[in-house]
C-alpha cells in the first residue's frame, strides 16, 4: 500500500515536464492521478498509459486553460471520469502545476503575453481552486508551483514572476483561509528544470547549460523529479503540519 492510497490527485499540465513526473510520482505513491492537458493529448495519453503498465490509476481530463469556460470544462471532465477510476467523487490532491513562461524585459513584453500568463499562471490556479473547494475532502491538499524566480529577480522574465508572486500570495492566504478544514495550500517554488519550458535556450547550448548548473549550490540543472519528490512529500501525511509555506526547490539557487 501507497502513502496516497485510496486519494484522488488532480495534477494541472501533467502531460509534460514536470506535472508529468508530479502525476507519475502520485501514482506510485497510490493515488488515482488525474492527468489535466491542454494540447499535448498524445503526451497526456502516453502518462496515463505508462501509469496503468505500472500498475497505477490514471485518465486524462482535458481543458486548455485561458480559453473561455477553461475552469468548468476542466471539472466537468474531471466529475464526468472520475467514478469511472477511484470509489468516490471527491479529490484529495489538486496540483496546480501548469504554466506559460513568456520571456522578455519589461519594454519587450507585449500586453498579450501578459495577459496570457496572468490567465494561466494566475487566474486559472485561483479558479480551479476555488471550483475545487466542493470537491476536497477534509485534510486534503493543494500544491501550487512557483519558481524560484519570485526570490531571484531574473529582469528577462519579469511578467513571469510577477504572476508567481502572485501564486505565493495565494498559497499563504488560502492556507489559512483552509486550516480549519485541515487542507493544507503549499507553493514549491523549482530552479531551473529541464523541460520543454527552457528548451529553446538551455539543451543543446553547451555554455547556456554550464551557467544554468553553476546557479545551483549542487552544480546541476534539475530534473523534473526533483520537484515532483517534493510535492509527493507536500501531498502525504507527513506533511501535514507544513502550510502556507513556499518550499524551494531550486537546489540551492543564488544562495
Ligand atoms: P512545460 O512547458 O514542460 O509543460 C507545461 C505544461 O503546462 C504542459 O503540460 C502544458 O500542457 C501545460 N499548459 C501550458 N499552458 C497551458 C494552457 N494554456 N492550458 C492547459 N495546459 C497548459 O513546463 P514545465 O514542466 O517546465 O513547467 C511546469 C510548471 O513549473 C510551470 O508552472 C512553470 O512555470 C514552473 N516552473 C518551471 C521551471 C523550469 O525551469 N522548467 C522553473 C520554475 C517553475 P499541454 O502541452 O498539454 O498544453
Amino acid at each position: 500500500m501507497g502513502a496516497l492510497t485510496g486519494r484522488t490527485a488532480l495534477v494541472t499540465g501533467g502531460s509534460r515536464g514536470i506535472g508529468r513526473a508530479i502525476a507519475e510520482r502520485l501514482a506510485a505513491d497510490g493515488a488515482t492521478v488525474a492527468v489535466h492537458y491542454g494540447r499535448s493529448a498524445a503526451a497526456a495519453d502516453e502518462v496515463v498509459e505508462g501509469i496503468r503498465a505500472k500498475g497505477g490509476t490514471a485518465f486524462t481530463v482535458h481543458a486548455e486553460l485561458g480559453a473561455e469556460g477553461d475552469v468548468a470544462t476542466l471539472w466537468e471532465s474531471f466529475d464526468r471520469q472520475v467514478l469511472e477510476h477511484a470509489t468516490s467523487t471527491g479529490l484529495d490532491i489538486l496540483v496546480n502545476n501548469a504554466g506559460v513562461t513568456p520571456r522578455g524585459e519589461i519594454d519587450e513584453t507585449t500586453p498579450e503575453a501578459f495577459e496570457e500568463a496572468v490567465a494561466v499562471n494566475m487566474r486559472a490556479p485561483f479558479f480551479l481552486a476555488q471550483q475545487a473547494l466542493k470537491r476536497l475532502r477534509d485534510g486534503g491538499r493543494i500544491v501550487n508551483i512557483s519558481s524560484g524566480a519570485t526570490r531571484i529577480a531574473l529582469t528577462d522574465i519579469i511578467a513571469y514572476a510577477m504572476t508567481k508572486g502572485a501564486v505565493d500570495a495565494f498559497s499563504l492566504t488560502l492556507a489559512k483561509a483552509l486550516g480549519p478544514r485541515g487542507i493544507t495550500v503549499n507553493s514549491v517554488a523549482p530552479g531551473i528544470i529541464d523541460t520543454d519550458i527552457n528548451a529553446s535556450w538551455l539543451r543543446g547550448n553547451e555554455a547556456a547549460e554550464r551557467s544554468a548548473a553553476e546557479l545551483s549550490a549542487l552544480g546541476r540543472v534539475g530534473r523534473p523529479e526533483d520537484v515532483a519528490d517534493v510535492v509527493a512529500f507536500l501531498a502525504s501525511d507527513d506533511a501535514r503540519w507544513v502550510t502556507g509555506q513556499v518550499l524551494d526547490a531550486t537546489g540551492g539557487s543564488q544562495l
